[in-house]
């Protein structure tokens, strides 16, 4: 197969925001020895893109063109000398954090804690384009029960939610609250915890989130919105208490109804803090309860294997907001950015087969 030299690529042009993404044409990226060139069907809008775009995401020390879109999904159209388990023409979706598999955490499955891990997109060229070159380490074959958008729309965030719940040893007699729980990474957790037989409630911020997150299987909802002293309805749902609050979001208001209705050695863990960062706890409270709070980031290769294979099995369903044209990127942007949409927004990058 002949590749072109050039190619299509949504790209940002200087920070500062969508309007600063150019319609453009770059070169077709060559893969180094241990990497895969994916010829690129699908690819999301992200926060994190939102995040890098505004000059906050520190991590990156950005040149310019910078091709945005973390979690691609596609077909290998070449690959490096050293690549072994994958071949030109597979189906492939991209983890968009990076470990190195090398050190202490990746040899022990933790490579959610890997120092060194870097994510496409961001600290190197993602999926705004129709090819993108990334380690063999990071991707994964998909099966053909999965479409590239399904791929996409689960990469980044089925993992993560399943590393929190991996982190807190979530178990089928946990009564659960997740917040945010018609978001990405909440209702990925809404169905993750539901396959594994726990009770589960969805706090969502208006009656269409709340309904999404029923709708993603959650047992009952509250409106925190409508309702913000929520503690009642739920220990009226589970007089028992809550046993594991999972928060991709720190909204303090959630934090400060949640904490009352959690169970003595309950368990709390957060990915994220868009909505806060700043919460408060009581200490006395705290120390008395037992109860424990952790921190969670990124995922691992186990989780996201798990999860494409749950997704091929039709066990789990990423939503979708709708797919639209690369070229529609900036509306994508838009959208995401004053939350319109539920569900991913994806990106045809290719005709064909998405
Ligand atoms: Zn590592």
């Amino acid at each position: 197969m002949t590749l072109p030299k050039t190619m299509r690529a949504m790209a940002l042009a200087e920070l500062g925001g969508p309007h600063c993404i150019m319609d453009t044409n770059l070169p077709v990226p060559e893969p180094a020895e241990d990497e895969v060139l994916i010829r690129v069907r699908t690819v999301a809008v992200n926060h994190q893109d939102l995040f890098t775009m505004s000059g906050r995401a520190h991590m990156a020390n950005l040149s310019f063109p910078h091709v945005m879109g973390i979690d691609p999904s596609g077909v290998v159209a070449g690959c490096g000398s050293r690549v072994t388990s994958l071949a030109v023409g597979r189906r492939v979706v991209v983890k968009p954090p990076i470990a190195c598999d090398a050190c202490e955490f990746c040899a022990r499955g933790e490579d959610d804690s890997c120092p060194s891990l870097h994510n496409v997109g961001v600290h190197r060229w993602g999926g705004h384009a129709e090819y993108v070159t990334v380690p063999e380490r990071s991707v994964y074959p998909i099966s053909s029960g999965l479409t590239h958008a399904k791929a996409t729309a689960l990469a980044h965030s089925f993992p993560v939610a399943e590393q929190m719940f991996t982190r807190v040893g979530l178990t089928g007699d946990d009564v659960v609250v997740v917040a945010g729980a018609s978001g990405a990474i909440g209702s990925a957790a809404v169905q993750l915890a539901k396959l594994a037989g726990a009770f589960v409630i969805g706090a969502a911020g208006s009656p269409d989130r709340a309904a999404r997150a029923a709708a993603a299987g959650a047992d009952a909802t509250v409106d925190y919105t409508a309702e913000p002293d929520f503690a009642g309805t739920v220990r009226s749902i589970v007089p028992e208490g809550v046993t594991l609050f999972l928060d991709p979001a720190s909204n303090p208001d959630v934090w400060k109804e949640v904490l009352k209705t959690l169970r003595n050695r309950a368990r709390v863990v957060v990915c994220g803090s868009h909505a806060g960062p700043m919460v408060q706890i009581n200490n006395n409270w705290l120390f008395r309860s037992r109860v424990a709070i952790y921190g969670s980031a990124g995922s691992t290769r186990r989780g996201m294997r798990r999860c494409l294979d749950l997704a091929g099995a039709g066990r789990i369903d990423p939503a979708i907001d709708s797919v639209r044209p690369l070229g529609d990127i900036r509306e994508a942007y838009a959208d995401l950015g004053s939350r319109r949409n539920v569900g991913k927004i994806v990106l045809r990058v290719a005709d064909g087969d998405w």
